[in-house]
This record gives structure tokens, C-alpha cells and sequence, in this order.
């Protein structure tokens, strides 16, 4: 979803001109030498923003919070017709509210939680350090942000917006009321941010496929557990998506000589078509392996692993799911679920998984099981493991190998995400009781 108003928007970017400035805009208070004229232009063009009814843009108004939430929301594609209201905790944004739908819609996206505990002063006027930080959320940049030190609350997101080019012709400083110019101008540099557009990932190594792990350190580390201690871990936004094994390297998975296909080449094919439908349905996807032929650290199995578990932290991802198969003297047959310990929010998942994946498959139930496997122990966040079939039983291979199985996996998997997402919390559901106990 989000890669088609990307695509759409860098066209409409491409065939609009939009860096030489041809936009004839009729504000008679914008002229075409206006700091902000390029952005002005663009936005009205493409209809996220507009001008009054005297026909001026009147670029010194302040704007409120709800307004800029207006604006971010249709920026990034919602629609009115077809947006579901999330349940959102601010007990001063009423159901009638006329602008409870943006709010909602930029709360999903996470790109707002508030001024503080249920609070979200929908009419006070939004600041620039306000639209920043919105912004950088929206380009993916949240947790760089929030693992850069400063100052002020919003030191990280004003070094992070400035770094991706979100700050350039702003005239306004962070603490002051943002104008609707400067308003103007940092969504238009969202919109062609690589960061927006997704241009700025780390490449592998091209001769080994490696990438470079960076260990966090122990400060980094603290301040992501800060964060996942006040997590709500019964609400669903970020999924971590783990395919098993790496294409090259020390951590590679089990094969079947017989089909000509490896474990870590079935994981990665249905790990991408959960992503599909996990996107589908509205999740933020965060993939240990974007291609098939990726490898994510791969000069140990160790390092392979903890590189799995770092990346679903620092994405601060709401759930873990790793995709395994199993293999086992030729006689063992069907899925099983694991995860770290019984009674949590993992468990739920593992047993939402288990029944969903095996129904829809038909393969034989092995039920939910506990381990001490590394992505499932060393998480924060609820993590599930799952073992998708047998590669050495003939039945199981039917599924795992073919499309048709691989997408009725995945679409279950996706099925039991969203069942997850509309339960109840668990009252004191211990996440990972070992790694809590440390920081307390
Ligand atoms: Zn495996």
C-alpha cells in the first residue's frame, strides 16, 4: 500500500517540474521568489493543502495540532470513506471531534502519542519541534531520533530532521508556533526525503552479502528498554519478520537434496508473502532479510541471530515472528510453535499460530512448545518461533515448497497477528521475566 503512493507520488514529482518552480499559484502573498514558494506550490497542487476563500494562503497563520494532523494524514493517503477509527486514549478528542479521523489515522501510524497520559490538546497550535517530530516519524527515523541525546525532548528529532534534509528552508526555530509556510515546507521535504522514500537503506556487502553488525551499546540498550517497559504489548503496529537462516555465510538452514531447496529459501519465500499480507492489513514490516539472497551477519550463527534480535529493538517492533522448517530423520511430520514461556502475550501468539497455520495447511498439529531459542529469549518484545513443516516428509513438502502452501501459511500467520491485535491486554503478563528482572 504505501509503496504505491510512494511510486505515485515520485511521479507525480517527476512530470510536475517541481525543482524549477513552474507552479503558477495564485496567492497573491506567496510570490514566486516566497522562501517557501516550491513547497507552497506543490502541496495545493496535489491537493493535501489549500488556500482561503479570498484566495490568499495567508503563509504566517498558525495552524493547530489537529490541522497538522490533517495534513500529515492526507499527505499520506488516508481516506475517509474507508479509514476504520482506531481506539485512540485521548480523552480530549471526542467521538464527534470533526478531526478525530486524522488523529487517529496519524496515532495508527505512529507518528503521535500525545502531550502526555491521555492527553492530546487537539486545539493548541502545533509547534515546529511538534511537526518535526512527526515527520521524522513518518519517514521511519523514530528510533534514531529517540537514541540521540540532547537537551530537550526534542534535540534527537531536530538533529535526525536535519541530517534527512526535512529542515531545509525552515525559518522557524523549534520552540515557536509553526506557520503554515514552514508547515508547508517540512512536508514537502518528507516527500522527497530518500529516508520517505525509502532510499536510505545499508546495502550488503555485494562479495559477501554481509552486512556490517554494530553492537549496541550498553546506553543504547537501556534506553530501547525504557522504552519497551511502558510498551502496551497487546496493540500491534510494528512487526519484526524474521525468514530463518541466512542465504550465505555460517548460518545456513536445513536442505532437501531431493526438491532442490534449502530451509533459509523457504523461510524467506514465506516470510515475504506474511509481509505482503501483514502490509495489506495496515502493519508496519520490518524484514531481517529483504531479498531471498540476504544475509544479515553472517560470519557466525551467533552473530547472525543477535543481528536478528537488535534489528527488531531498534525498529522497536510490537511482535517477533521467525519463520523455521524442521527436519528430522525422515520421520517427523508437521508445525509446531514456540516460544520462551507459557502465560505471557508470546504465548498467545504462539498459540494463535499454531492453530491458525495448522487448520489452514492441514499438516499435523505438534502444538505450542516452549524453548530457550535465542530470538525468542533474547527479545523484548512477544516473540514466537515457528516451525513451518518437515523438509524430509514428503506430505509436508507439498505445502512448504509449493506457492499455494506458502501463502496459506502466511496468511494464516497474518490472521493470527490481527486476532492478537484485538484482544485484551493480559493483567501482568511477564514479557521475558529474566531480562526485566536485570534492569530492576
Ligand atoms: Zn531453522
Amino acid at each position: 500500500m504505501k509503496r504505491t503512493l510512494v511510486l505515485m507520488l515520485t511521479l507525480i514529482i517527476a512530470f510536475s517540474g517541481i525543482t524549477s518552480g513552474v507552479f503558477a499559484t495564485d496567492f497573491p502573498d506567496v510570490p514566486n521568489n516566497h522562501l517557501n514558494f516550491d513547497a507552497i506550490s506543490y502541496l495545493t497542487e496535489i491537493g493535501v493543502i489549500a488556500g482561503y476563500e479570498d484566495f490568499t494562503f495567508r503563509p504566517e497563520r498558525e495552524i493547530t495540532r489537529t490541522e497538522f494532523c490533517a495534513l500529515m494524514a492526507r499527505t499520506l493517503g488516508y481516506d475517509k470513506e474507508t479509514y476504520v477509527l482506531e481506539d485512540i486514549p485521548f480523552y480530549d478528542v471526542p467521538e464527534e471531534y470533526w478531526g478525530r479521523g486524522y488523529i487517529s489515522f496519524c496515532f495508527e501510524k505512529g507518528l503521535i502519542n500525545g502531550m502526555e497520559e491521555g492527553v492530546f490538546a487537539p486545539a493548541d497550535k502545533v509547534t515546529i519541534a511538534q511537526a518535526v517530530k512527526m515527520t521524522v516519524c513518518a519517514v521511519g527515523k523514530n528510533e534514531e531520533a529517540l537514541l540521540t541525546k540532547g537537551e530537550k525532548w526534542y534535540s534527537g528529532y531536530m538533529a535526525v530532521a536535519g541530517e534527512n534534509g526535512l529542515l531545509d528552508k525552515m525559518s522557524q526555530k523549534a520552540d515557536e508556533n509553526a506557520a503554515r509556510s514552514n508547515v508547508a515546507q517540512i512536508v514537502y521535504n518528507m516527500l522527497v526525503s530518500e529516508a520517505f522514500n525509502g532510499q536510505g537503506e545499508e546495502e550488503p556487502d555485494e562479495n559477501t552479502g554481509d552486512t556490517e553488525r554494530e553492537e549496541l551499546s550498553d546506553e543504547e540498550l537501556s534506553e530501547i528498554e525504557k522504552v519497551f517497559a511502558k510498551k502496551d504489548f497487546s496493540d500491534v503496529k510494528v512487526i519484526l519478520v524474521d525468514a530463518g537462516h541466512n542465504y550465505q555465510g555460517k548460518d545456513i538452514g536445513a536442505e532437501n537434496l531431493d526438491y532442490g531447496v534449502r530451509e533459509e529459501e523457504i523461510t524467506w519465500q514465506i516470510a515475504d508473502k506474511l509481509r505482503d499480507n501483514l502490509e495489506a492489513m495496515g502493519y508496519t514490516v520490518v524484514m531481517t532479510r529483504e531479498k531471498m539472497t540476504d544475509s544479515i551477519a553472517n560470519s557466525s550463527v551467533i552473530d547472525s541471530l543477535q543481528a536478528r534480535v537488535d534489528l527488531a529493538h531498534t525498529s522497536f517492533a510490537d511482535l517477533f515472528i521467525s519463520i523455521h522448517c524442521n527436519i528430522g530423520n525422515g520421520i517427523g511430520k508437521g508445525i509446531e510453535s514456540y516460544c520462551f514461556q507459557l502465560g505471557g502475550y508470546s504465548a498467545r501468539l504462539a498459540a494463535l499460530v499454531q492453530e491458525k497455520v495448522s487448520e489452514s495447511t492441514g499438516l499435523y498439529d505438534r502444538g505450542v512448545k516452549t524453548a530457550n531459542f535465542f530470538v525468542n529469549k533474547n527479545t523484548l518484545m512477544p516473540s514466537v518461533l515457528i516451525e513451518t513443516g518437515f523438509m524430509d516428509n514428503e506430505h509436508d513438502m507439498e505445502i512448504l515448497a509449493s506457492r499455494d502452501g506458502q501463502e496459506r501459511i502466511a496468511t494464516a500467520i497474518a490472521r493470527a497477528v490481527r486476532e492478537y491485535d484485538t484482544m485484551e491486554p493480559i493483567e501482568n503478563a511477564a514479557i521475558k521475566e529474566e531480562n526485566y528482572d536485570e534492569e530492576a
